[in-house]
């Protein structure tokens, strides 16, 4: 599978200057171009290729390999979307070929820019050297955040993990309060998420209303707007880290027991409103997307099998005596089963039925004993009998 990595540049400060200058000399060639291509309403590249290569060169002293990669960005994008025309802001992510760009030492990598080439050092950490060091970079792009950071975003080939029968499945539930509930009875909580966006809400609210009492002609001051912008940034970072902390925590846990990887299958989530009101507000759609995406690309790195199950009343079924209704879903956290008493932690018998339905979708090889479900605190000694399921 395709990964991007995404590569920390130290330029120098001269070099800084270079790759800016760079970075939106092609930016303004792509804006320059795209208004072109809109006009003639094409976006065939080998026809914007022949009809201002020579322009796009002479106009903005591009070098040809720039040019031919500003022509193909172009088309790409215009072939989008025909009806409006592309532009691209002067500090946009810059693609990188082979031919504009070579890794000269493990840790070095030549830039061409407007000034030449810039040996630029950049940072391998031990995750980046175990899949940069083997895979020939094809295809690359230079970023740069707010702050000033440079990066370089490598597309590697990795090759999936050999895929495994799996002994079982871990379920998991996906949800808001709890990030992931397993079916082997461990909870990822969501508080220090919950934490760092109140957190966030609350300056974004203290910004808004300062940028409320300064507004000139009707926009906000620009250093508010730009805290603002700096503010979700940063909570987004917060979400991605935990996001990958969780998701590899969570396969881990199943390729330790040889297991597959049980998940809701979503598609459809946001019109079925599956959260009640005051979550729905917290809900992202991308956030929660975001972790069941990591968690199927890491699977898939390590060949884990990874099973998409009907979700249809995972949360309102039990899972011991299979009775559905919607009165056993009382309480966010708490599940009462209105047919055979038994009691538990709501998500965590979620994840168990979404197991259990994972289990039946395919053949399982070895069978290991339900998990130690006693682990869970809080249940009453009389209902643990329930937690065994008769496999
Ligand atoms: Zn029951």
């Amino acid at each position: 599978m395709e990964l991007t990595l995404q590569l920390k540049l130290l330029p120098t400060a001269e070099q800084v200057t270079a790759l800016r200058e760079t970075m939106s000399r092609f930016n303004a060639a792509c804006n320059w171009l795209a208004q072109q291509a809109f006009a003639q309403q094409c976006s065939n590249k080998l026809t914007l290729q022949r009809l201002f290569y020579h322009e796009l060169r002479s106009r903005f002293a591009l070098p040809a390999q720039m040019a031919v990669r500003c022509l193909a960005r172009v088309a790409g994008t215009s072939r989008r979307d025909k009806t409006v025309c592309p532009t691209f802001r002067p500090d946009a992510a810059m693609p990188y070929d082979q031919r504009l760009m070579r890794f000269t030492r493990l840790d070095t990598v030549s830039l061409l820019t407007m000034t030449g080439r810039a040996l630029v050092v950049f940072l391998l950490d031990p995750y980046h050297q175990q899949r940069f060091d083997a895979h020939e970079p094809r295809q690359c792009h230079l970023v740069v955040r707010g702050d000033g950071t440079w990066f370089l975003l490598v597309v590697v080939q990795v090759p999936d993990g050999t895929p495994f029968p799996p002994t079982d499945f871990l379920g998991i539930d996906l949800g808001v309060v709890t990030l992931a509930t397993t079916s082997n009875g461990i909870t990822h909580s969501g508080a220090a998420i919950e934490a760092c966006r109140t957190r966030y809400a609350t300056r974004r609210q203290r910004l808004q209303r300062a940028a409320h009492g300064a507004q000139m002609d009707g926009k906000r001051p620009k250093n508010i707007r730009r805290a603002l912008k700096r503010t979700a940034k940063r909570e987004a970072r917060f979400r991605k880290d935990t996001n990958h902390c969780i998701s590899k925590a969570l396969v881990t846990a199943a390729i330790g027991n040889g297991e597959g990887i049980a998940l809701e299958d979503l598609k459809g989530i946001r019109t079925r409103s599956r959260f009640r009101k005051p979550q729905r507000a917290k809900m992202t759609g991308w956030a929660f997307a975001q972790l069941r995406c990591f968690v199927e690309y890491k699977a898939q790195l390590v060949g884990a099998p990874v099973v998409l199950v009907d979700p249809k009343h995972t949360s309102q079924q039990c899972s011991v005596c299979g009775h559905i209704a919607r009165a056993n879903r009382q309480r966010q956290a708490h599940f009462p089963c209105k047919q055979c008493g038994y009691t538990t932690n709501a998500d965590y018998n979620a994840a168990l039925n979404i197991r259990a339905r994972a289990r039946v979708s395919w053949p399982i090889v070895a069978v290991r004993p339900p998990q130690q479900l006693w682990l869970l605190a809080g249940e009453a000694s009389d209902k643990l009998r329930h937690s065994w399921r008769g496999y």
